[in-house]
C-alpha cells in the first residue's frame, strides 16, 4: 500500500509510519524543514535506517499538498499534521487556523479533483466537545469548542462529515481523547509530570483539577489504522471510558517512583478557559482500548528510566 503521513515527527504520525513500514508499506513522510535534521519521534522508533521517504514541506504549502495527492495515487493519507498544543493557539489563533483547517480543506479538495478513491484520516479530538454538553460524550453530542486549537479542528471535522456526504470520498474522521506515549512532547501534562518527577522530583503545573481521559496513543494508532483499512468511512470516538485528574496521574508516578516528590502550582500554566470532564462512550465496541491511564504512566516511567519502547512490542 502506498501511504502518506502528514505531521510524521508528531507522537501518532511517528507511530503509524512505524506500524505502517513494519507492514511492509510504502511510506512517504511530510516534515517541515527546520535549521536541524532531526526527524522528531521518528528518531525515536527508527535508528540508523529510515524506511521511508521523506518530502520536506509545510501544511500551509497548499500547492505541494496538492500536487502529493496529484501524483502518487496513495491508498491512505493519515493527516495528522497539525498546531496541536493548545495554549500556544491562544498566541497564534489565525496561523492555527490556517495550518489545521486550510490543510484538511486543500488536501480533501485535492483528492476530490485528483485522487477520490484515496482515503483519507482526519485526525479530530475530543477539544470539540470543549464544554462538553454531557458526560460521558457520544458521537452525537453537540461540539462546544473552547479553544482555537479546537475551532480549527471544529473546521477539520465539518469539512470531513461534507466531503463525505457530498463526493462519496472515503474520509475517516477520529475524535480521539487525550493519548499520551513515550515518545510524547514534554509540553504535554503526563511527559512533563513522568519526566520531572523521575529525574528532579519536583514538577510546576497549572490547573491540577483538569480531568481527562488519557489513554495510550500507539493502541489508538493501531486501532485507527484497522478501522480505516477495515470500516466503511466513519466518524468514531475513541477514548478509554476512565477518567483521572493532572493531580491524580501525578499522585500515581510520586506513588509508584518516587514517594517523595511534589508539585507547585505556577497560575500562568492555567489555561484562560479549560476544557475538561472528558470521556466518551465507546462507538465502535471491538476498537475499544485495554490499556488505561495508570499503564500509560507505567510505560512512560520505564521509557524515562530504561529507554524501553513498549509501544513498539504492541504494535
Ligand atoms: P491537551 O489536553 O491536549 O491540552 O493536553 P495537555 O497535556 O497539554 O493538557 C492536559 C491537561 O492538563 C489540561 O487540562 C491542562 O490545563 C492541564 N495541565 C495542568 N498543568 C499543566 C502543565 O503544566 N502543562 C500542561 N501542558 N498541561 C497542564
Amino acid at each position: 500500500m502506498r501511504i502518506l503521513v502528514t505531521g510524521a515527527t508528531g507522537q501518532d504520525g511517528s507511530w503509524i509510519t512505524y506500524q505502517h513500514v513494519r507492514a511492509g508499506d510504502d511510506v512517504t513522510v511530510l516534515v517541515r524543514r527546520k535549521s536541524n535534521y532531526s526527524l522528531g519521534g521518528l528518531d525515536k522508533l527508527f535508528q540508523e535506517e529510515k524506511p521511508f521517504r521523506v518530502v520536506y514541506g509545510d501544511l500551509t504549502d497548499y500547492d505541494l499538498l496538492t500536487s502529493l495527492v496529484m501524483t502518487n495515487n496513495f491508498d491512505i493519507i493519515y493527516h495528522f499534521g497539525a498546531m496541536s498544543f493548545i495554549p500556544p493557539s491562544w498566541e497564534n489563533p489565525v496561523s492555527t487556523m490556517e495550518i489545521n483547517a486550510n490543510s484538511t480543506l486543500a488536501l480533501l479538495n485535492a483528492i476530490r479533483r485528483h485522487s477520490p478513491s484515496t482515503k483519507i484520516y482526519l485526525a479530530a479530538t475530543s477539544e470539540l466537545y470543549g464544554h462538553p454538553k454531557e458526560i460521558p460524550q457520544t458521537i452525537n453530542t453537540p461540539m462546544n469548542p473552547v479553544s482555537p486549537y479546537a475551532l480549527s479542528k471544529l473546521v477539520l471535522y465539518y469539512a470531513g462529515e461534507m466531503y463525505r456526504k457530498a463526493f462519496h470520498i472515503p474520509v475517516y474522521v477520529g475524535i480521539t481523547y487525550n493519548h499520551e506515549s513515550e515518545i510524547r512532547g514534554y509540553e504535554f501534562v503526563t511527559m512533563k509530570i513522568v519526566t520531572d518527577v523521575l529525574t528532579k522530583g519536583i514538577v510546576k503545573l497549572g490547573n491540577v483539577k483538569a480531568k481527562k481521559d488519557w489513554g495510550y496513543a500507539p493502541e489508538y494508532v493501531k486501532y485507527i489504522k484497522r478501522i480505516v483499512e477495515h470500516e466503511d468511512p466513519i466518524t468514531f470516538n475513541l477514548c478509554t471510558g476512565v477518567m483521572a485528574t493532572v493531580e491524580d496521574y501525578f499522585n500515581y508516578v510520586k506513588q509508584k517512583f518516587r514517594p517523595d516528590a511534589t508539585y507547585i502550582v505556577d497560575p500562568s500554566l492555567y489555561r484562560p478557559i479549560e476544557a475538561d470532564e472528558m470521556t466518551c462512550m465507546q462507538s465502535l465496541e471491538e476498537y475499544k482500548p485495554i490499556l488505561k491511564w495508570q499503564d500509560v504512566a507505567s510505560i512512560q516511567a520505564e521509557y524515562i528510566l530504561h529507554g524501553k519502547l513498549y509501544g513498539k512490542e504492541l504494535v
